[in-house]
């Protein structure tokens, strides 16, 4: 059965129809080099951070698994470092290969609430915040509050994406229009 990830989440989110037209009509986008050549600078960069205990010390983490892969029935992803905190609830942390420029986007953001959803699940404990770590800006480390109505917009997507994937079922276009200007299936899409 096909496995969603965070990325489908992140791809849904920015138009339903990517679902249909990639996974239903097979019809592929003109990002994948791109994707595995930044891909392969991140594995890089991330052994060499992977022992940062300061970062952790200074969340107050009192305990880490590391390469944390996670499923439950709709979804599945890894996490960097899966923290518990001291006061009982857990954390995702994530090492972007990326400088802080004042702003965290939304693909980040999603995939933070892909792993909060995850460890909810998988540990039974809640999780109220996520960290992101850049490396390229000294480390810079952002806290992240994990928002329960964003965490119902994550599972309501993975429930529409096996909908689409099970039934062929033709979603909504987005309403950001400005989205279809550039889209690789503007041709063919009837928005
Ligand atoms: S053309 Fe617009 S509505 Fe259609 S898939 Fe692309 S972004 Fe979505």
């Amino acid at each position: 059965m096909f496995s969603i990830t965070p990325s489908h989440i992140i791809q849904h989110l920015y138009c339903p129809r990517f679902t249909f037209y990639e996974y239903v009509l097979r019809i592929p986008q003109f990002e994948e080099k791109q994707y595995k050549v930044i891909q392969g600078r991140e594995m890089h960069d991330r052994k060499e951070i992977q022992n940062a205990g300061y970062l952790r010390r200074r969340i107050g983490a009192q305990a880490k698994l590391i390469n944390c892969y996670l499923t439950n029935n709709l979804l599945r992803g890894e996490v960097d470092e899966v923290l518990e905190l001291t006061d009982g609830t857990m954390a995702p942390l994530d090492y972007k290969f990326a400088k802080w420029e004042g702003k965290l986007y939304d693909t980040y953001r999603t995939q933070l609430m892909c792993y909060a959803w995850l460890i909810e699940e998988n540990f039974g404990k809640a999780v109220a915040k996520g960290y992101l770590v850049y490396t390229r800006s000294k480390n810079y480390l952002l806290e992240v509050p994990i928002i329960r109505a964003d965490l119902d917009a994550i599972r309501n997507a993975a429930t529409e994406i096996r909908k689409i994937l099970k039934k062929n079922w033709y979603p909504r276009a987005t309403k950001v229009r400005k989205r279809c200007e550039h889209c690789t299936y503007r041709n063919i899409c009837t928005q």
